[in-house]
């Protein structure tokens, strides 16, 4: 396989036109409006003005296109007596693998209560007892019910509502829709300097063109994209990975894709975002059986049974879909009731009887599909990427919490918190504005019709089950793909461009890690080594694994 090297840039028309502000954010789900937020914050007390446009918000298609509004379970903090930031941080290690980076926990989970009330007193409204009290709920992996929810269960579409709703009265901030970014725009010196971006809008800012600022952050989300079935929207084709990698910065933790365990099942060859079951239902009581009424997964298995974390519940539906040859198995959710079923989960009842499938009455078929990824571009405590200036947050960062396997409800939490440090960070240190350089190196286009061909690669050999073999032939596959280049630039060839170097990344890390560990399940290689403690670095030069003890 090739090295994960990737080119300078994608190829694109030369910018037409040129805008300036003091930090750009790439991306509007949780992690960007909060950033765009502590942002427009830390540029009024550096420079002491509410300039309007100071920060620039842009986004690929529609504000609330990205992941967050697809959240069902909710949020996860310690806010109440019985709970604790130790406890929280206890259940968000176990799930890591080994491989949490300890300081970024404990701020997750120190900061999140406070981060979290901040986002209630913007107008965010969550479900609440008769008592007034926010309600709670628990998911896999979690010892005690700390998972707040709104409207039951559209935690996300009330999040980013709020957001959303905060970010359009800033009067520092300017929100631009159907933007795409392309590159990172450097200093002779290798530091941010703004990025290039595709606008479908009208007058001076159509097509492609330049935003200068002296920072950039990325809030790009996830990758789910790459493969063929996925909880992700249409939007998630890790473009800021992929810009990163370009741009020189530091990619960790690729191979460990968390897949969920219930997506529900629409039959064979559904392909892009499939619906999402909730494990809150688990939460609530349902549970997995396979078509015979056998269960899945027994405490013998797991002492969390059906709410054991997410690798280890997908990992099992796996091996029984394998060892009955079925293609699903199913969740029981009719003891809940239709009250407790409407009221908790409306959506998901919704959405499943538009399929023809009654969870009142019926077992729910669901199997497992690519739902988040953990790794990502490697930032600090204060979201600064190994690029001076770049900055990421949200899925597509990898700040060390999840490590290994992401724990449920985490990652919302983890955007609030770490995109209100990248705020703190810039306030600090606003660098001064920097003069892009000429652009170096090859550019590079792959034609569209490489992402279908892409995702059904990666889910045969690199999806919940992989060995050396299968990630050989996807690697082989991405090779041959690679070929298939093109010429005429436009938002399908770009997605599909980024698509294909984060594949490459990912698969890359995949075959380096001899081991099964978290979400990364090698069958060649069962068990978990400690001579793999560490973590797989992606830049331009490769993949290199650094042990923990030498971090
Ligand atoms: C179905 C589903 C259910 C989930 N449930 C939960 C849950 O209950 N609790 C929890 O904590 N997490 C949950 N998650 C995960 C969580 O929703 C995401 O990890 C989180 O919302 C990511 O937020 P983000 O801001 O990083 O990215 P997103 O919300 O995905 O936003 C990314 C943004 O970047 C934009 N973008 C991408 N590329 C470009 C580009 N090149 N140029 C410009 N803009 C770009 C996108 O359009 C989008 O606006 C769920 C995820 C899914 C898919």
């Amino acid at each position: 396989m090739s090295s994960p090297r990737s080119p300078g840039r994608l190829l694109a028309p030369e910018s037409g036109w040129t805008t300036v502000a003091d930090v750009v954010v790439v991306g509007s789900g949780v992690a960007g409006l909060t950033a765009a937020l502590h942002a427009a914050t830390a540029v009024e007390r550096a420079t002491g003005d509410v300039t309007a446009g100071s920060v620039l918000l842009v986004t690929k298609v529609l504000v609330d296109d990205g992941s967050t509004r697809w959240a069902q379970g909710g949020v996860a903090a310690a806010l109440t007596p019985d709970d604790s930031p130790e406890q929280h941080l206890r259940d968000t290690v176990a799930a890591g693998a080994g491989l949490c980076h300890p300081a970024a926990v404990r701020v997750l989970c120190t900061e999140g209560p406070a981060r979290l009330r901040e986002l209630v007193s913007l107008g965010a409204a969550f479900d609440r007892e008769p008592s007034g009290e926010l309600s709670r709920t628990r998911e896999g992996g979690h010892s005690r019910d700390r998972v707040v929810h709104a409207g039951g269960d559209a935690t996300g579409v009330e999040v980013q509502r709020a957001l959303v709703a905060a970010v359009r009265a800033h009067p520092a901030i300017r929100l631009v829709e159907h933007a795409l970014v392309l590159d990172l725009l450097r200093t002779a010196g290798g530091a941010a300097a703004g990025v290039t971006l595709h606008v479908l809008g009208a007058g001076t800012q159509d097509g492609v063109g330049a935003a200068h600022a002296r920072a950039v952050v990325l809030a790009t989300g996830g990758m789910g994209q790459v493969y063929a079935s996925t909880t992700n929207p249409a939007v998630s084709t890790g473009d800021g990975v992929a810009l990163a990698l370009r741009a020189g910065a530091e990619i960790a933790d690729l191979e460990f894709v968390q897949f969920h365990p219930t997506v529900l099942y629409l039959g064979a060859g559904s392909t892009g975002q499939q619906p999402l079951v909730s494990e809150a239902m688990r939460g609530e009581g349902a549970f997995l059986v396979d078509a015979a009424g056998e269960r899945v997964i027994t405490a013998a298995d797991h002492p969390l049974a059906d709410l054991a974390p997410r690798d280890v519940v997908a990992k099992a539906i796996h091996r029984r879909m394998l060892d009955r040859g079925t293609e699903h198995v199913f969740l029981d959710a009719r003891h809940l009731g239709e009250t407790v079923l409407m009221q908790r989960f409306p959506t998901i009842v919704g959405r499943c009887r538009e399929a023809g499938i009654d969870p009142v009455t019926e077992l729910v078929p669901v199997a497992p599909a690519a739902h988040y990824a953990s790794g990502g571009i490697r930032t600090d405590l204060a979201g600064r990427t190994s690029v001076p200036g770049l900055y990421a947050c949200g899925e597509v960062a990898c700040t060390g919490v999840h490590g290994a396997n992401r724990l449920a409800s985490n990652s919302l939490l983890e955007g609030l918190v770490f995109s209100a440090r990248v705020g703190t960070d810039l306030e600090r240190s606003l660098p001064p504005l920097g003069e892009p350089a000429a652009p170096t190196g090859d550019s590079v286009l792959l034609d569209p019709s490489v992402r279908a061909d892409l995702a059904q690669a990666m889910t045969r050999g690199a999806g919940v089950l992989r060995s050396k073999s299968s990630l050989a032939t996807t690697a082989d596959e991405l090779d041959e793909l690679a070929t298939r280049t093109s010429d005429a630039p436009c938002p399908a060839a770009w997605e599909a461009t980024d698509l294909h170097a984060v594949a490459t990344a990912l698969v890359s890390a995949a075959i380096r890690r001899e081991e099964t560990r978290g979400a990364h399940w090698r069958e060649d290689h069962p068990d978990e080594s400690d001579s793999w403690l560490g973590h797989l670095v992606t830049t331009l030069d490769g993949t290199t694994f650094e042990p923990l003890e030498l971090q």
